[in-house]
């Protein structure tokens, strides 16, 4: 199974195989606890929908008369005797057990993957102007004080900036070093994303991206929020994007270990999009475009993707 890994596979059998990795990644999600991000074991329903371990209901019962359970997306209140086992979840996380190795081993992004590369260079154009941009155009750091004019029709108002090109078509492939920043945002937006006013990280303003808190919290931008595991080792990540199926995949370079994906990305054109530490004074940590390396190709019939500016 492990040679069937999506990103590996050329026409016409990719696009079947493509759906395939999704709904690997919609099976693992599925049955994974979002409190202890384990296996979920005897999933419990809320009823407001909110599936967690029965163990882990106790971590959420409401302080201090511990009447009922708080849901920790959405805060509706469960009475305690309303909460339901979901048996057929149960039967499937049983069998997802068994075959997740193999589910792992396909999640897994190949060292292939790096023909889709693209050259992503930030915008200095959309950038805040407290944002310090590398005379290579490939790191960025919150500088704290005004590096260009604030004016311009393409900046941001929030310590944001934009990479090129932008994402129109096809697949596409980069990595950024996050370094030891305890915060940062990384991912894709819509090109025509507001840049007015505070940041509004969310799919529903057209935001596609994972970021890091006080060094501890790891989320990507759905509404609402989904938290992910803590990966201490994430120092570099490796972002696909496959326009054709509107998803957008994030993994970690070092393992080629499947972060997190988003379904649904649906705007175009797409740009990358960066944003450094700047609210922790000590962290002026530095976001870095990897650069392109290529890699043997398999197959002479499929080159590196080009790019449209
Ligand atoms: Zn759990
Ligand atoms: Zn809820």
């Amino acid at each position: 199974l492990k040679s069937l890994s999506p990103v590996t596979l050329l026409k016409p059998q990719g696009q079947f195989l493509k759906h395939f990795f999704l709904a690997c990644v919609l099976l693992v999600e599925a049955c994974t606890c979002p409190v202890c991000f384990g296996h979920l074991e005897t999933p419990m329903t809320l009823e407001c929908g909110y599936v967690c371990c029965q163990r882990c209901l106790d971590s959420l019962w409401k302080e201090p008369l511990a009447e009922g359970v708080l849901c920790p997306q959405c805060s509706i209140l469960s009475e305690k005797d309303s909460t339901v086992h979901h048996v057929q979840l149960d039967r499937i996380v049983s069998k997802m057990k068994k075959l997740e190795p193999r589910l792992r081993a396909i999640l897994k992004l190949n060292p292939r993957i790096k023909k889709f590369q693209v050259d992503v260079t930030l915008d200095v154009d959309t950038a805040h102007s407290h944002l310090a941009i590398s005379p290579d155009l490939r790191s960025v750091r919150y500088a704290g004080s005004a590096q260009r004019g604030s004016s311009g029709a393409e900046r941001f108002d929030s310590p944001c900036v934009l990479g090129s090109p932008r994402l129109e078509s096809g697949r596409s492939y980069w990595e950024v070093d996050v370094g030891t920043s305890r915060e940062w945002d990384v991912g894709v937006c819509a090109d025509a994303a507001s840049r007015r006013g505070p940041l509004q990280l969310s799919t529903e303003h057209s935001f596609w991206t994972v970021g890091l808190r006080l060094g501890k919290i790891f989320a990507a931008c759905t509404e609402p929020t989904t938290e992910l595991r803590l990966l201490p080792r994430l120092r570099r990540l490796g972002i696909l994007l496959d326009a054709e199926l509107g998803v957008l995949t994030f993994c970690d370079v070092a393992d080629g270990g499947h972060i997190f994906t988003f379904t649904g990305v649906t705007a175009r054109p797409l740009r990358p999009f960066f944003s450094p530490a700047n609210t922790l004074p000590d962290d002026r940590g530095i976001l870095r475009i990897c650069p392109v390396v290529w890699v043997a190709q398999d197959s002479p019939r499929e080159p590196p993707m080009h790019t449209e500016h």
